[in-house]
């Protein structure tokens, strides 16, 4: 089928710079979507309606009632039935492009899946919360030579950057740490509107069209910021990749070794799971239970935190450890810490 001839994509080919080759171009790629909450769903929308003959959409979470305000592929329903979003999201792309492919993929991304659920992708998309991820999918990118768009909202605050390997940096040539756990907000303790996610989620799939499309020239090469609320738009260049970045210079791949993702652990027996920070922390306990006090009830002590949300019960202690009760579900409990303590 001749993508221009159906008239779906036609004010889409009249475009100069995507025309009917580049509509063609976009028929036979294949974008990977890590994550489909709010930037996961403004993205998949994008690019279904755009025509990118392969979507495949990996999520760990289900729909709850709080993600419907931002997350546009999500109904009523579908929190009601807490359908996986993975799932949730390939039922209404169907509705909206039944010409392309979906291939919805549930799954905690880890060191052991990561490689595969980026096989055979052009481009892969950042629709994560968390910097922990991020690396992950950084250094696969990175061992893959695969071009992937960094993005990220809270508040009214988002940042996009687009990583090519050996040709612009890399997330941890620009961030060489992650933030530690705790100190950054999350949307589930800041909040977040919407309008950002929309903004930050428009400049990646305008910059994913344009690698899809073959136009590497008119990406914007930069670490782009938005601020809707403050009014700030603001763009650093990004120059070259760093000399010595473990990652793209040294190809030292920490997060895709085994046993750097081993920070969470079913308590047996107990329908608890441990999770651990990624990296050594040290937390400010007070400072975190001021955060979590507007998303639920926290109780306090010298040495730890209680915090309980819906029918999960968080403790949280100084070394940023988190026992979390009410599952035993490893992806769940890594989904409630990184949206309460990040990371
Ligand atoms: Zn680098």
């Amino acid at each position: 089928m001749n993508p221009a001839s159906t008239g779906r994509y036609s004010r889409q080919v009249l475009f100069e710079p995507i025309g009917a080759e580049g509509q063609g171009r976009l028929s036979n790629a294949r974008a990977v979507i890590i994550g489909c909450g709010a930037l996961g769903s403004a993205q998949a929308e994008s690019l279904a309606r755009a025509g990118v003959g392969r979507l495949r959409i990996v999520d760990r979470d289900f729909v709850e009632f709080s993600n419907l305000q931002r997350q546009t592929m999500f109904s009523e329903s579908d929190a009601t039935n807490r359908l996986p979003k993975a799932i949730a999201a390939a039922n209404h792309i169907c509705q909206i492009n039944s010409e392309i492919t979906i291939e919805p993929e549930i799954a905690d991304v880890n060191h052991s899946n990561i490689e595969r659920l980026l096989e055979s992708c052009d481009v892969v998309i950042d629709g994560t919360d968390n910097f922990a991820t991020r690396y992950l999918i950084n250094d696969a990118c990175v061992k893959h030579k695969l071009n992937w768009i960094y993005g990220a909202a809270v508040g009214s605050y988002g940042v996009t950057m687009t990583i090519r390997p050996k040709i612009t940096p890399c997330l941890r040539c620009v961030f060489p740490e992650p933030p530690p756990a705790a100190s950054a907000p999350t949307c589930d303790t800041a909040g977040v509107i919407m309008p950002i996610i929309n903004i930050v989620a428009a400049v990646q799939v305008s910059e994913a069209l344009k690698l899809l499309t073959g136009h590497e020239g008119a990406l914007h090469q930069s670490l782009m910021q938005f601020d809707v609320w403050r009014n700030e738009w603001r763009r650093i260049s990004i120059g070259r990749p760093v000399i010595d970045c473990e990652t793209c210079a040294r190809q030292e791949f920490a997060s895709l070794a085994a046993g750097n993702t081993d920070f969470a652990a079913v308590l047996c027996g107990r329908q608890a799971v441990q999770v651990s920070p990624s990296q050594p922390a040290h937390l400010n306990l007070t400072t975190l239970s001021e955060r979590l006090s507007a998303a639920g009830e926290v109780k306090l002590n010298d040495y730890l935190l209680r915090f309980r949300t819906g029918e999960f019960e968080m403790t949280i202690f100084q070394d940023a450890r988190s026992i979390i009760r009410g599952t035993d579900d490893v992806a769940t409990a890594r989904s409630l810490y990184a949206r309460f303590v990040g990371n």
